[in-house]
């Protein structure tokens, strides 16, 4: 990252980002769709497969398992896409059964859903829901933000027609980069179309460039893309299975952990995320203090979002960790939440990693 840039149309800087591209087609199983690498973050990215790729002359259909499903519902209406939203309880998944249900009442062209929902922990059932929304003749648009290259997000084998994510979680390595990737129905449904309404995020704009990236559209974040092609060839060489397994382990060594201080997850058993995890506060525990004690041990976790503000704190385990990193986390935790028990959690956690 802190190498001079290089020239972003230099043979250099192409070689490079044609590597990235041809490395990231293996993580997210785009082998016959188009990838896309443009500056920007993963909300971008989200607009970028709204506004390609949803039929406006139909109803885009929300799956929205918490704050960050919300978005895709802003993202459209701010398009003027007719937009209906399903939510399940917080903590659930939409279920294939509930999407069929609504699936069956007509209407809908696009099926949107999270992965990962970073605000509830909810990690969704993407191949059923993806198949449930096919047998509708529905499009499938995936934000994998917090789930790409952390939790198996084969864009072939489990049908995500359009996958929208950003650089910053379990890709490990900075925000900036809004990562698309297209596959045929996604390519099938931009080609329907004339125009769309916009010209940045229009990824008939950026084609040209990711083919053979010496071509101008505009100018390639060379640093990020330096630190992308890193990225991607540390998740090649760890191999993709071994890094799900990996990322299973620690977010299930983590949670081990946190039941042993009598903590739990806002999020129902059936669908914990492997690459983070949303805990609900004991009561009276004081979300601002807690977590102003995790920062002076050196680590930082977020709060709660929208209705679950000060009630839960938001842990990540995903990326490039290793067990050390996990037991640093448990141990933070035990050490700022009044009267825990000392060692509790790390012990739980280590017997998780060792067991
Ligand atoms: N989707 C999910 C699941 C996210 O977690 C986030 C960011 N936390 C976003 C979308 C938005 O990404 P960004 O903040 O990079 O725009």
């Amino acid at each position: 990252m802190a190498e001079p840039p290089l020239s972003h149309t230099s043979p250099e800087a192409a070689a490079l980002l044609l590597r990235a591209i041809n490395g990231f087609r293996e993580v997210i199983g785009c082998r016959t769709g188009e990838v896309f690498v443009i500056p920007g973050s993963g909300t971008a990215a989200m607009e970028a497969g709204v506004v390609n790729c949803v039929d406006p002359q139909g109803t885009l259909l929300v799956l929205a398992n918490g704050y960050f499903g919300e978005r895709f519902a802003h993202v459209a209406r701010a398009h003027g896409i007719p937009v209906d939203v399903v939510r399940p309880v917080t903590g659930r998944s939409v279920t294939p059964d509930e999407l069929e249900a609504r699936l069956g009442r007509g209407g809908v062209r696009a099926v949107a859903m999270t992965h990962v929902e970073t605000s509830t922990g909810v990690l969704a059932p993407v191949t059923e829901l993806c198949r449930v929304a096919h047998a509708h003749e529905c499009l499938t648009l995936v934000d994998g933000v917090c789930a790409t290259a952390g939790v198996e997000e084969d864009m072939e084998a489990m049908g995500i027609d359009v996958l929208v994510t950003g650089s910053q979680k379990a890709i490990g390595m900075p925000t900036g980069l809004a990562l698309l990737g297209v596959g045929t129905r996604g390519r099938a449904a931009r080609d329907a179309r004339d125009g769309v309404p916009a010209y940045y995020l229009d990824v008939n704009c950026w084609r040209d460039s990711m083919r053979d990236p010496t071509r101008y559209f505009a100018t390639h974040a060379m640093n990020l893309v330096r630190a992308f092609d890193t990225a991607i060839q540390l998740i090649l060489s760890e191999g993709l299975a071994s890094r799900y397994a990996r990322h299973r382990r620690h977010g299930d060594a983590f949670r081990a952990g946190i039941e042993a201080l009598d903590l739990a997850p806002v999020t129902d058993p059936r669908y914990l995320a492997p690459t983070m995890s949303a805990v609900r506060y004991p009561p009276g525990l004081n979300d601002a203090a807690f977590r102003s004690a995790m920062k002076t041990q050196g680590v930082v976790v977020a709060g709660g979002l929208a209705e679950l503000a000060g009630l839960i704190f938001r842990a990540g385990h995903m990326g490039n960790i290793d067990d050390a990193q996990v037991l640093r986390l448990v141990a933070a935790v035990e050490r700022s939440l009044p009267g825990a028990k000392p060692g509790a959690g790390v012990e739980a956690t280590a017997r998780a990693l060792h067991g």
